[in-house]
C-alpha cells in the first residue's frame, strides 16, 4: 500500500480526528510509512483555519504517537504550511526550528484571502483567478522555499464557479513552467494529492496535464498525499492517483524522514 504522506488530525482547525484513529487506519491499510502534516497558517482574513497551530506542543505529540507505534509503522512529523509572502520570515524560523521528518508547502490565499470562499472569485472571470492564484504561486516559492514538496499546485480550480470544468493546463503552461522548473532545479518535490478525486472533480491536484509536463521537463520528485481530513479518507483513492502516476511516466515517489527522500516503487 503505497504511504500517505498528507494526514489532517485534530491540531488542524478544520479537522476533529484523534490521531491514534488515523494512525490505526493507516495500520489497518498496510502502509508502512505515514505523515501528519497539520495546518500551520498565519492569521489572515477569511482563513480555512482558525487558528496558527502551536507548533512546540504539536511536535512533541507527534514524536510520542512516533515512538508509540514505531514496531508497526513510522509516523512522520509533518506539518503543511501555508505559505504567504509577508509570513516568509516566520515560515522560515518554523522550517529550521523543529525536527521535522517532512514539509508541505502550499498555497491557500491569495490577496490574503483564500479560493474556498466564493468572495475569491468575484468581480472577475474564473480564469483569471485561477491565473493568479498560479502567479502567486511563483511569488510564494520566490519568497520562501524551504518545503519539501508543493502541495495541491491547482488547489484553486477545486473552488470556482464551475470548478474545473472549463480548467485547462495548457492555457497556464507559461507560468506553470516557470513553478515547475523552480521545483525542479532545487529538488523540490511535487505533490499529487487526492483529495478532488473524492469531491468527484475527475482529477487530481494538480491535473494529470501537469504531472506529465512536469515529467517532461525532467521532474522525478512526487509525493502522494489524500489530504485526510478523517480518518476513514486515508489513502482514498491511491489506486485510482497510482495509475494516473504511472500513466505520467512515473515509477516511484518520495517519503520523507528528517526531510530526506526515500523513493518507493508506485
Ligand atoms: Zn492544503
Ligand atoms: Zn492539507
Amino acid at each position: 500500500m503505497i504511504s500517505d504522506s498528507h494526514i489532517h488530525t485534530n491540531f488542524s482547525g478544520d479537522s476533529s480526528e484523534d490521531p491514534h484513529n488515523s494512525v490505526a487506519q493507516a495500520i489497518k491499510l498496510g502502509m508502512e510509512e505515514m505523515c501528519i502534516t497539520d495546518h500551520h497558517d498565519f492569521p489572515l482574513p477569511l482563513s480555512i483555519s482558525a487558528e496558527p497551530l502551536e507548533v512546540g506542543p504539536y511536535v512533541s505529540y507527534l514524536q510520542d504517537l512516533q515512538r508509540t507505534y514505531e514496531k508497526q509503522i513510522f509516523v512522520g512529523v509533518g506539518i503543511e504550511l501555508g505559505l504567504d509572502p509577508m509570513c516568509a520570515d516566520a515560515l522560515a524560523d518554523c522550517a529550521r526550528s523543529y525536527p521535522w521528518d517532512f514539509i508541505i508547502g502550499s498555497v491557500h490565499h491569495v490577496r490574503a484571502m483564500d479560493p474556498y470562499y466564493p468572495l475569491f472569485f468575484e468581480g472577475k472571470t474564473e480564469k483569471q483567478c485561477f491565473g493568479e492564484f498560479f502567479e502567486a504561486t511563483l511569488e510564494n516559492l520566490r519568497a520562501f522555499s524551504d518545503f519539501d514538496t508543493l502541495g495541491h499546485l491547482d488547489y484553486v480550480v477545486r473552488y470556482g464557479p464551475n470548478k474545473n470544468k472549463f480548467y485547462r493546463p495548457a492555457d497556464y503552461f507559461d507560468i506553470f513552467d516557470e513553478i515547475l522548473r523552480f521545483l525542479i532545479d532545487r529538488g523540490i518535490c511535487l505533490e499529487c494529492n487526492v483529495s478532488a478525486l473524492r469531491r468527484g472533480l475527475g482529477q487530481p491536484n494538480p491535473h494529470p496535464d501537469l504531472l506529465r509536463r512536469y515529467r517532461e521537463l525532467g521532474g522525478e520528485l512526487i509525493t502522494i498525499g489524500s489530504d485526510a481530513h478523517k480518518a476513514i479518507d486515508i489513502g482514498v483513492p491511491f489506486d485510482v492517483g497510482r495509475d494516473i502516476l504511472l500513466g505520467a511516466g512515473f515509477t516511484h515517489y518520495a517519503v520523507f524522514k528528517s526531510r530526506k527522500p526515500q523513493m518507493r516503487k508506485l
